[in-house]
């Protein structure tokens, strides 16, 4: 495994590579590697001819400094899962390199950046924007691997990727969770084993939400107070927001007639989680096929009209 730390070195080596046809697979990450991460670079390993992982704790995604000083870190371990992975790239650039002095270009995509968690960290997508700009210039992807895990994160990529017509194909992979259900984070390392056991609300909360909405609930504000509801049994939970909102637009809904999006964000003492699950109504039945009334063309005009 190769590691990379210099940006121009970076896109040096994916310049020689692409101008050999040989496909990258990006997997962007902030280390403190968990099995999500890896099954994301599996996916890009397979899918791909070289495997670039990028692992940078981006400050400008962090709406507040306490939360980037105790966000988990672990470069020996990392780069051992890298490795045992076979990654085939490991970059790991500097914070002055990805963001010099004198850096005056951000990207912000507006509207599906400002529900659910925008609100609640500002500046926070257009850190996540422009970091992954900036790793699509450097490595060139073919193709970009995310995790639905953070479901807005990808919508937010998904909408700037297009506005902005980046080539790369965005495969968006789901959340892979531990035997109990709780997503996989790399912020689970820090919770307390009390608060480890009692963060098994969230799934529990959003299987909840699976099993009304199978039960034939389609009203957003009965599926919420029912999570809400049962989040509040847990007494180490301080609820931050639920909600439920077009998968596509994150905008609130009346009705779950096209596929909805069950958020939340829960504090665990100073950890904050946040899970989703997707509720999508099945496709209505299609229209019964016509009745074959065999060739009917030759069959004379006749009206029941009497002449
Ligand atoms: P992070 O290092 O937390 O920024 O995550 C790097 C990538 O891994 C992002 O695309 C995440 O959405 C994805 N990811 C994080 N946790 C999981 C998970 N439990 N399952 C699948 N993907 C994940």
């Amino acid at each position: 495994m190769k590691i990379i730390r210099e940006p121009h070195e970076m896109q040096q080596t994916a310049l020689t590579l692409r101008d050999k046809a040989i496909r990258i697979g990006l997997v962007p990450t902030m280390g403190a590697f968990h099995d999500g991460h890896v099954s994301l670079m599996r996916r890009a390993k397979s899918e791909n001819d070289v495997c670039v992982v990028s692992l940078f704790v981006n400050p400008l995604q962090f709406n507040d400094p306490a939360d980037l000083a105790r966000y988990p870190r672990n470069e020996a371990a990392d780069l051992e899962i890298a490795r045992s992975v076979g990654v085939d790239i490991l970059f790991m650039p500097s914070v002055a390199a990805m963001y010099p002095p004198d850096a005056q270009t951000f990207v912000e995509v507006t509207r599906v950046s400002q529900p659910l968690c925008g609100g609640r960290r500002p500046g926070h997508f257009r850190g996540v924007a422009t970091v992954v700009a900036k790793l699509f210039m450097l490595t060139l992807p073919r193709r970009a691997y995310f995790g639905l895990k953070d479901y807005q994160q990808c919508r937010v990529i998904a909408q700037m990727a297009r506005d902005l017509y980046f080539p790369p194909d965005l495969v968006f992979c789901p959340t892979v969770r531990e035997p109990d259900g709780l997503a996989m984070s790399s912020r689970n390392v820090r919770l307390t084993p009390e608060e480890r056991r009692a963060a098994t609300v969230l799934p529990r909360a959003l299987e909840l939400a699976q099993a009304c909405f199978a039960a034939g609930e389609t009203n957003p504000t009965v599926i919420q107070t029912q999570v809400r509801e049962h989040l509040a049994t847990e007494p180490r939970a301080r609820v931050e927001y639920v909600e439920v909102v077009n998968a596509q637009t994150l905008e609130p809904l009346t009705e779950i007639a096209e596929p909805a999006l069950v958020a939340l964000a829960v504090w665990f003492g100073d950890v904050r989680l946040i899970d989703s699950v997707m509720l999508t109504p099945p496709k209505p039945n299609p229209a019964p096929p016509a009745p074959d009334l065999g060739d009917i063309s030759d069959i004379p005009h006749r009206t029941n009209v009497p002449s």
